[in-house]
């Protein structure tokens, strides 16, 4: 099986590791921050015929609040998702993950 020769997306390091195969695909782990990615990646006319011109139309569309109640939900529910964000960055969300990305990988060369 080919190994992947292309950066993490994430943390831009080269060290992936077989994780499994789903359906037809196999999905490779980066052993720096975790991130998940399938290798080989589909070709463009395999994302055609999975997604089609009208999937993500018929997925909304499908996710449409039909009641009132429905929609005061959603509007809860996104309420809840600003405001998560707000205090997320507020705190610093960029440098918390710089935090833990250097966790990790003192943790990972000290062995654990
Ligand atoms: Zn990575």
């Amino acid at each position: 099986m080919q190994k992947p020769e292309i950066k993490c997306n994430t943390c831009g390091t080269i060290d992936w590791q077989y994780s499994r195969q789903y359906g037809d695909y196999h999905l490779w782990r980066c052993r720096t921050c975790q991130l998940i990615v399938l290798f080989p990646q589909p070709t463009n006319s395999e994302l055609e015929s999975l997604y089609g011109q009208n999937y993500f139309v018929q997925h909304l569309e499908a996710q449409m609040p039909q009641t009132s109640k429905d929609i005061e939900k959603e509007i809860q529910k996104r309420y809840h998702f600003v405001h998560w964000l707000e205090m997320t960055s507020k705190r610093g969300y960029r440098k918390n993950f710089r935090d833990w990305l250097r966790h990790r990988l003192s943790a990972k060369s000290a062995g654990r």
